[in-house]
């Protein structure tokens, strides 16, 4: 579909399961495609209180990508492309403190990035497909999550009786694999929270487009370092995400209708370029 005929027919983009909109009427799936190539899957149009929201199935419907093989920069670029201009982002991770057990909603608003093999950045001075170069731009990520999105989804878990955790800092590792015992209790002696595989780079990536992005983090597991058991095992997570599928959508779904309206969003996220030209056309 061509970009005159996508625009703006999503405001709010949801990069997760197919658990997030297979129960909402009048889905709509469109193919958007990308100069860096296809998302991980159609976009599925739908309607939430009012708001027009974009749903994409990070790892493609089916689950059949790995997270070191997503297509982040197609996933935000098709999203943005649509209109979308804020985005909430669920996924699972591990908890690294023995408290944050499995069933935690944790809120970050930290970010460590430990992954290795990914394209994190759409200014790495290699031409698009027309021809133009991006110029060197380094934008701020400080301060990686949206101060809005984080507090729409605070305040939408509360609202469930789902008591968040209000902040702490997500590591990124590349996977697929689990961390070992030993990256694991070095992890929790750095203080961070969770771990998870697919926070990086969806967060750099959307600020690089002026996308508010938001964080919410499942725990599934407790990492190795942080149980005395056998580690984590591929089967306990997608349990314990199926067992909070729901109240996680709920969440998500009130967060969505929480979120402000275009014209209204005056958060760092919109001026991350700070008027600096990126040399390519936002989409
Ligand atoms: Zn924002």
């Amino acid at each position: 579909m061509a970009n005159a005929e996508t625009a703006r027919v999503a405001e709010i983009g949801v990069i997760g399961g197919s658990g997030f909109y297979s129960l909402l009427e009048d889905v709509t799936e469109v193919r958007v495609d990308t100069p860096y190539g296809p998302p991980s899957d159609s976009l599925f149009l739908g309607e939430i209180a009012g708001r027009r929201v974009a749903f994409l199935p990070r790892h493609g419907r089916g689950h059949h990508l790995p997270p070191h093989r997503i297509n982040y920069r197609a996933n935000l670029w098709a999203l943005r492309s649509v209109g979308v201009r804020q985005v909430l982002g669920p996924c699972a991770v591990g908890g690294l403190r023995p408290e944050y057990g499995p069933g935690t909603l944790l809120v970050p608003d930290q970010l460590v990035d430990r992954t290795k093999a990914r394209v994190t950045t759409y200014f790495d001075g290699l031409p698009l497909p027309d021809g133009t170069v991006p110029n060197v731009v380094h934008v701020s990520l400080a301060d990686p999550y949206c101060p809005v999105g984080r507090a729409a989804a605070l305040k939408a878990a509360r609202g469930r009786d789902w008591e968040p955790v209000d902040g702490g800092t997500l590591v990124v590792v590349e996977g697929p694999r689990f961390s070992t015992r030993a990256e694991s209790l070095w992890h929790q002696a750095q203080g961070w929270s969770v771990v998870g595989m697919t926070g990086h780079p969806e967060a750099a990536l959307a600020r690089e487009l002026e996308l508010c992005y938001t964080s919410l983090t499942l725990v599934t597991d407790l990492d190795a370092g942080a149980e005395t058991g056998e580690g984590v095992s591929h089967d306990e997570v997608l349990r314990v995400f199926a067992a909070n599928v729901d109240r996680l959508r709920g969440v998500l779904f009130d967060a969505v209708a929480a979120l402000p309206a275009d014209e209204d969003r005056d958060c760092l996220c919109t001026k991350a370029l700070g008027g600096m030209d990126p040399g390519f056309e936002l989409p």
